[in-house]
């Protein structure tokens, strides 16, 4: 390994070979659990990353030995030059891929294919127009899941994000598994988690041990069965019997996965966070844009990452909202 390489390795030994890029705060959704329903403080353009920055800050990254990169946000796909960013970035030696709400695929769907991305996660946390338009506080459930089939059908690997909470979706966990049996389709519950600002309780999450009672007792004990986990997933992936499709837990509250952790994040305003849940953040875009070298600034970021949830391990230490008051609301960050 090159001292170079080491710089992504933290004192804990896991290797950061994944950035996440946030594109932009802004989003054509307001999603009660990411963001408030005014839509957050919009600041200054020249506050954020302009493409060429987020270029040179993804080109250090990838010199320095990362290997994956997703485009996220805010909703990545309402930046103006998103298809001109997917084009330069699709050029670097990465694996490329993008979450995204899907109200702007088909607009873009030729440039993904074209720039080699395959895969695309996509929200939906209902099956049913009324309540999408109650969780998302806007109204485009048809364009959504049309462009959710013409991926399937153009054959990208499509991975479909749900925040279940109590009394608002947690419903429709069976019917999100039993639309795997068919379709091609990985289902990806995902456990409600805290940020500034989203109103966060656990008496509205659903646990990963509450979903998988819920399956089992509809589908039975083998009516589904445990698949393995790709190096570093943050899920447990799971199949219905002769499934077309998948289904799994993200269950960062309830059972964190920290330990084989690779992901960090860098904000659309050029600040790169060790962690999802970290406070405090270090200022790559500043040092860029004096001409100096963001390396130093990288290593320390790495080595300051903390063991388990940015220092929050228990789960009463996780609980306490005071703490999340530090970090941004989610459509900031890039989840
Ligand atoms: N706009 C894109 C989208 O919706 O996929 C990308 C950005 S969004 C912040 C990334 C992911 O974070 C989405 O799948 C969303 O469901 C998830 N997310 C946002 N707030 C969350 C929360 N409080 N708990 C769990 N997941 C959350
Ligand atoms: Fe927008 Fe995605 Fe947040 Fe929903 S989850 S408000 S689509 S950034």
């Amino acid at each position: 390994m090159s001292p170079e390489t080491n710089i992504l390795v933290d004192q804990f030994g896991r290797k950061h070979d994944y950035l996440r890029i946030s594109l932009t705060e802004r989003c054509n959704l307001r999603c009660t659990y990411c963001m408030p329903a005014e839509g957050i403080v919009l600041r200054p353009r020249e506050e954020f990353m302009r493409t060429e920055e987020v270029m040179a800050i993804a080109q250090t990254f990838v010199d320095l030995g990362v290997k994956k990169i997703r485009l996220t946000g805010g909703e990545p796909l309402v930046r103006k030059d998103a298809g001109a960013v997917i084009e330069l970035l699709s050029k670097l030696p990465v694996e490329l891929s993008i979450s995204t709400n899907g109200i702007l695929i088909d607009q873009h769907i030729d440039r993904l294919e074209a720039c080699g991305v395959k895969a695309v996660n996509v929200s939906l946390d209902s099956l049913k127009r009324e309540r999408m338009l109650a969780i998302t506080r806007r109204d485009y459930f048809d364009r959504i899941t049309q462009n959710i089939q013409l991926l399937i059908d153009r054959g990208f690997d499509v991975k479909i994000n749900n925040v279940v909470t109590k009394g608002v979706n947690d419903d429709e966990i069976i019917d999100f598994i039993s639309w795997t049996k068919e379709t091609p389709v990985a289902v990806r519950f995902i456990e409600f988690m805290p940020f500034n600002g989203n109103e966060w309780d656990w008496s509205k999450g659903v646990s990963l041990d509450d979903i998988l009672k819920r399956t089992t007792d509809h589908f039975g004990v083998f009516g589904f069965e445990r698949i393995a986990d790709k190096p570093n997933d943050t899920s447990k992936n799971y199949r219905l019997k002769n499934g077309a499709g998948s289904f799994a837990i993200i269950s960062t509250v309830t059972n964190p996965f920290c330990d084989s952790c690779n992901r960090i994040r860098l904000t659309a305003d050029g600040k790169l966070k060790n962690c999802l849940f970290s406070g405090s953040e270090t200022d790559l875009l500043t040092t860029l844009r004096n001409g100096e070298d963001i390396r130093p600034l990288i290593a320390s970021s790495i080595q300051n990452k903390k063991a388990v949830r940015s220092g929050m391990e228990s789960f009463d230490a996780f609980s306490n909202t005071e703490e999340h008051g530090k970090n941004r609301q989610m459509v900031a960050i890039g989840g």
